[in-house]
């Protein structure tokens, strides 16, 4: 199963102004996840494929294919009428 990095987006002092923000950063399967530091839900920031995003690369490959064979046919009918 993909992985997706997580970002806690806790903004102002924790730990009692130990740190001015939290920060923290971890790669999680996808799902709800909360920081380990400070308790906050965790937003997800990337960048990993899930399987949509698989998919649609695959579509997108298949759509220029079929784009560069209709080239190909177009350009030998052309090709073929020059000749006549
Ligand atoms: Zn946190």
């Amino acid at each position: 199963m993909a992985q997706f990095l997580y970002r806690c987006t806790t903004e102002g002092a924790i730990n009692n102004d130990l740190k001015p923000s939290c920060g923290f950063e971890m790669l999680f399967e996808e799902g709800s996840h909360h920081c380990p530091i400070c308790g906050t839900e965790l937003l997800r920031v990337s960048a990993g494929q899930t399987v949509s995003e698989v998919l649609r690369l695959g579509q997108l490959r298949a759509d220029q294919q079929r784009l560069q064979r209709r080239d190909a046919i177009s350009l030998a009918i052309t090709g073929t009428i020059k000749n006549e």
